[in-house]
């Protein structure tokens, strides 16, 4: 299958990307991971993408779309993939679905995440992420680690991340509603988007993704 899952920052996309790519056998391909990765190796692509991310803003296209290209190409993602934090303008779905069609592919569906803006907010806040593996997201209210500061599934390091604070948050969803809201119209125009609630509990919302991901392939 060939996922896209589009969200406001804090809906859960990292987290419910990581459980469905697992049950669907999928790789999950996240652009800002792949940034972040970037940047803690010292590349010259991490050193580009660095002041817009801390800033909140978009990655320029010239630089996110070839990344997410040489991801795509990999054999991992031959027979599909979930993307997560791509496309996130309407010029980079255009350019994914050019992707898509050289390889004379097409995407199965949209997973929409709907969360209320008041929620996003109180979710980014307390988000605390492992340095070892950034699919173990914890919050310290509602999903608090057994000791503070420390993954509860691998012993890594919990750190929050440096676009997590709340001035950064507010710029990350006014760019989500002007920038990447607009893809979701271009997506319902091709009959791909699915549309779920991200409230609840994390299984639960798994288990509704998967639900609307079998409802929409029947
Ligand atoms: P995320 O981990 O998906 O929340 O992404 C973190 C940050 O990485 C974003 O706020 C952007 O600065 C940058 N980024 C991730 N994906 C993209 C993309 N598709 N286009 C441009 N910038 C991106």
């Amino acid at each position: 299958m060939r996922i896209v899952l589009v969200g406001p920052p804090g809906a859960g996309k990292g987290t419910q990307a990581a459980y469905l790519a697992k049950n669907l056998s999928i790789p999950h391909i996240s652009t800002g991971d792949l940034f972040r990765a970037n940047i803690s190796q010292g590349t010259d692509l991490g050193k580009q993408a660095r002041a817009y991310m801390d800033a909140g803003q978009l990655v320029p296209d010239e630089v996110t779309i070839g990344m997410a290209k040489d991801r795509m190409a990999q054999s991992d993602a031959v027979n599909g993939f979930l993307l997560d934090g791509f496309p996130r303008n309407v010029g980079q779905a255009e350019a994914l679905d050019v992707m898509l069609k050289d390889e004379g592919v097409k995407l199965d569906a949209v997973l929409d995440l709907e969360v209320p803006e008041e929620e996003v907010v109180k979710r980014i806040a307390g988000r605390r992420i492992c340095r070892s593996d950034s699919a173990h997201v914890f919050h310290v209210t509602y999903n608090p680690p057994k000791t503070e500061g420390v993954c509860d599934a691998c012993g890594g390091e919990l750190y929050q991340r440096d676009d997590d604070s709340e001035e950064t948050v507010r710029t990350r969803l006014e760019v989500y509603h002007t920038q990447t809201e607009p893809i979701i119209d271009y997506y319902r125009a091709q009959g791909l988007v699915v549309t779920i609630s991200a409230l609840g509990k994390v299984t639960e919302v798994t288990a509704r993704a998967m639900e609307a991901l079998k409802s929409d392939e029947g």
